[in-house]
């Protein structure tokens, strides 16, 4: 298949090209279809996390399930509000297609090597697009797909200078991950969200014209 990707003039074309791409489905992953992406290009900042939960894939939308609304609440703790979620903030995964659930259980399937390798082409050319300078690493996934090998303790409340962007790992919020159950990893949360606020107040726009979150595609 060609992706022809890295092509895409404008975000508006990528998405529709990414909203198209059903890879991972003809070789035969069970993964749900359409593929999820949210928000406008350039921003100064991207999240990349794993993959979309079951509530993004029923409500047709990225970063609507339960952990993600954790997620929202440290980057409101760190100074963001509702109208910087697909603006300021461009927001995308690993792997764009909800992957189902694990056999026999009521947590989201890890997307396979495979299927992450499927995608980082659209992950690339969201890059290129979005031009973030700060990359939010939303869990394990994330963090070691784009970082150095790093335990995560090593790596959540520090952030990493890379190709001339800054990239700051924040834990899963999955309420299947216990690695926040742990006072000191909670107080390396608290110390990323600190850094995340100080980027943040460094690097928003000073004016940034805002609309309906729900306008944004
Ligand atoms: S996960 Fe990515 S590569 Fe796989 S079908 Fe969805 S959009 Fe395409």
């Amino acid at each position: 298949m060609n992706l022809q990707a890295p092509d895409a003039a404008t975000i508006d074309v990528l998405h529709e090209r990414i909203r198209a791409c059903r890879r991972c489905e003809l070789q035969g992953f069970p993964i749900s279809p359409p593929p999820l992406v949210f928000g406008r290009a350039p921003a100064p900042f991207m999240l990349i996390g794993q993959a979309p939960s079951l509530t993004d894939w029923r409500e047709g939308r990225i970063y609507k399930g339960p952990a993600a609304q954790k997620l929202i609440g440290w980057l409101r703790d760190a100074g963001f509000d509702d109208r910087d979620l697909g603006r300021t903030v461009y927001m995308t995964a690993l792997t764009k297609c909800f992957p189902g659930r694990q056999p026999g259980k009521s947590t989201d399937r890890a997307p396979s090597a495979r299927e992450r390798t499927n995608c980082r082409e659209w992950l690339g050319a969201e890059l290129a697009l979005v031009q973030p300078r700060v990359v939010i690493l939303f869990g394990k996934m994330a963090i070691d797909t784009i970082l150095p090998a790093m335990p995560l303790t090593d790596a959540i409340g520090n952030t990493f200078d890379l190709g001339g962007r800054t990239y700051l790992p924040l834990p899963h919020s999955s309420g299947a991950s216990t690695w926040l159950n742990d006072d000191s990893n909670r107080a390396l949360l608290a110390q990323a969200i600190g850094r995340l606020s100080d980027l943040r107040r460094a690097i928003r726009p000073a004016q940034t014209q805002f609309t309906s979150v729900e306008n944004i595609t």
